[in-house]
């Protein structure tokens, strides 16, 4: 199993458990961290600025802008070129925007201590933050996402506006110990939290279309193992992925495994399940990090990710802490998403080539800054091969 695709648990020495970050290099550039770090204050006022984007039509727009709002305010904007919804548009503080578009926009951003606004041209399959200078002043700057990052031209893709579906297969091995009413609620109503969030990033839902168990081999004590059976045992039939929960082991308060898959678009995710001392945001988050890998999302620097690569810390046991995806995992999984809604599509190699091209800038670009992790760079390594492997068959 690739190690970047999977999630840890690092347990700590004090008796309640403590998360911890695996040290990273920083994303983009020392200034955007800066301003990174004081969007961190303000992420508990994570509002709901972007559910306005949902209530657009949107057809014919297969391309996104992703807007992250780093500031400690709130920030208006206005479409006033390219092809995207027009309107009046609000970011809360510590917010992120999907602004589905088709090729690059130009938009206006309202300065309120002027009350005038401020054109800027946008690329199309970029990433933006609003950062705030030290007079207070809100300025948007571009996340670097490798060469050519303008895209200057739609993706060509014929979009869909209904939003789209990843049919789940859920599973429970013969080792959970509730009764089946029980863990079908909760499993249940788990899915239910992360198709919410899950929709406002990337216009996907969930949709379980069977619940039912499979027998695990109880003297396999390896999850790499587990995995193996589980894809060996279970057929996804009418879904597009097989999400399985084991209990075949406790979870320790140690560094381990909590859930892995093979790659994007691969048919079988497995998590672990049996623990007493996880909460249940944090298994939210686990879901959505393996269907974040699912739709080509790698580990993020970004410690309140949710495709951090080590789960964390006394802020995520905070109820109210926001559970969200960075911006440039958002931009991988907004344009894996829109092929999905498009068409079907079951591995990373079938992604036109226009997204392939520009997923290789973005993982090039990420695979620099985060060396220590490979996830980025065996996505990458994905990619190629099926451009090889495409080369070598014309
Ligand atoms: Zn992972």
């Amino acid at each position: 199993m690739a190690a970047g695709a999977t999630l840890y648990l690092r347990g700590g020495p004090s008796p309640a458990l403590t998360w911890t970050h695996r040290v990273m290099k920083p994303c983009i550039n020392h200034h955007a961290l800066r301003i990174f770090r004081r969007g961190l204050v303000v992420r508990r006022l994570f509002g709901i600025g972007a559910a306005v984007w949902m209530l657009v039509p949107i057809v014919g727009l297969a391309d996104v802008i992703v807007i992250a709002n780093r500031t400690s305010t709130t920030v208006e904007w206005r479409v006033v070129g390219g092809s995207a919804p027009a309107g009046q548009f609000r970011l809360e503080a510590g917010d992120l925007a999907t602004i589905p578009a088709s090729g690059p926009l130009s938009i206006a951003v309202r300065d309120g201590r002027r009350n005038d606004a401020v054109v800027t041209h946008l690329d199309a399959d970029c990433c933006y933050y609003f950062g705030q200078t030290r007079s207070g002043k809100v300025q948007l700057a571009k996340i670097g996402l490798g060469d050519g990052d303008a895209s200057d031209s739609a993706r060509g893709l014929g979009a869909n506006q209904a939003l789209g579906t990843i049919r789940v297969k859920l599973l429970v091995d013969d080792d959970e110990p509730a009764r089946r009413p029980v863990w079908e609620r909760r499993l249940l109503r788990r899915m239910s939290a992360a198709s919410s969030i899950l929709e406002k990033f990337c216009r996907l839902r969930l949709n379980v279309v069977s619940v039912g168990t499979w027998t695990t081999d109880n003297a396999t004590q390896d999850f790499s193992r587990t995995l193996t059976e589980f894809e060996r045992t279970v057929r996804t039939e009418s879904a597009d992925v097989a999400i399985g929960f084991t209990s075949q082991y406790d979870i320790p308060r140690s560094r381990m495994h909590l859930g892995g898959t093979r790659g994007p678009l691969h048919s079988h995710i497995l998590i672990r399940e049996w623990s007493q001392h996880i909460p249940e945001p944090q298994r939210v988050e686990l879901l959505l990090h393996e269907i974040g890998h699912y739709l080509g999302a790698v580990h993020s620097p970004e410690p309140a990710s949710i495709m951090r690569a080590v789960l964390i810390s006394k802020r995520t046991r905070n109820a109210r802490f926001p559970i969200q995806y960075d911006p440039v995992n958002t931009l991988i999984m907004y344009m894996v998403g829109e092929e999905l809604r498009s068409r079907k599509v079951d591995r990373f190699s079938a992604l036109t080539p226009a997204t392939q091209r520009r997923l290789r800038q973005i993982y090039r670009e990420l695979a620099k800054i985060s060396p220590r992790d490979s996830s980025a760079d065996s996505y990458l390594r994905m990619l190629q091969a099926g451009r090889a492997a495409r080369d070598r068959g014309k």
